[in-house]
């Protein structure tokens, strides 16, 4: 399975990435996440990410695909991945398909989660991660037990900087103006196929999974 999860920031991608990738037995490839890291990590691609990461731009292409080049020859994602916040432009998902021809394992399926506009303001602002284990929890839907700290692992919850109501309006800007331009790519490719992305994670979940078995050599038998 190879599969590539579309959608605005704040529809619930890094959540369902986490569940599809268990389910499927894939490795999930967050270049929001492998960024993240490397700003927490202090090095030269982390120090020149940040400054955009922080507005809420993107990071320039070549970086991001020299970025996910590298991650896509480990040997775990040899069999099949998912790729979460990547390819975020037209010029991303062309290099991307260069890249997939010339390894002959072309894309299983894209797949959009969608959810509207103010909907998504609201569920980002209020979205706080674990800095030890990465867990996501909301204020309004999803509150950890106790204040500030992670059911899971009890580190401590914060905001992400670029959740800030700002960054906020400027991610989706952006994403209206660079990323939903790929919904059309793909779809001309006979590859995109929508999830409405309300009610509980289960739920988005149960639509995303029977979309997804469709796809699956596994589930078909
Ligand atoms: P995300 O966690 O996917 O929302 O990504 C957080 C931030 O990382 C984005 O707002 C961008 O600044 C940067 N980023 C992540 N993925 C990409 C990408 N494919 N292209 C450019 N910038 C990216």
């Amino acid at each position: 399975m190879r599969i590539i999860l579309l959608g605005p920031p704040g529809a619930g991608k890094g959540t369902q990435a986490v569940r599809i990738a268990e389910a499927y037995g894939i490795p999930h490839i967050s270049t929001g996440d492998i960024l993240r890291a490397n700003v927490k990590g202090g090095t030269p691609l982390g120090t020149e990410a940040k400054r955009y990461m922080d507005a809420g731009d993107l990071v320039p292409d070549d970086v991001i695909v020299g970025m996910v080049g590298d991650r896509l020859e480990q040997p775990d994602a040899t069999e099949g991945f998912l790729l979460d916040g990547f390819p975020r432009t037209v010029p991303q998902a062309r290099s991307l398909e260069d890249l997939l021809v010339e390894r002959e394992t072309p894309l299983s399926v894209v797949l959009r989660l969608s959810v509207a506009k103010d909907e998504v303001v609201q569920r980002l602002t209020g979205r706080r991660t674990c800095a030890d284990c990465g867990r996501i929890f909301h204020l309004v839907h999803d509150p950890p037990s106790e204040a500030h700290r992670c059911d899971e692992c009890g580190g401590e919850l914060q905001q992400r900087d670029d959740d800030r109501e700002d960054v906020v309006l400027n991610r989706l800007e952006v994403y209206a103006a660079q990323t939903e331009p790929l919904e059309h790519f793909y779809w001309e490719r006979g590859l995109l196929r929508d999830v409405e992305a309300v009610g509980s994670p289960d739920e988005v979940f149960a639509s995303a999974r029977a979309i997804l078995d469709e796809y699956d050599p596994a589930s078909r038998g």
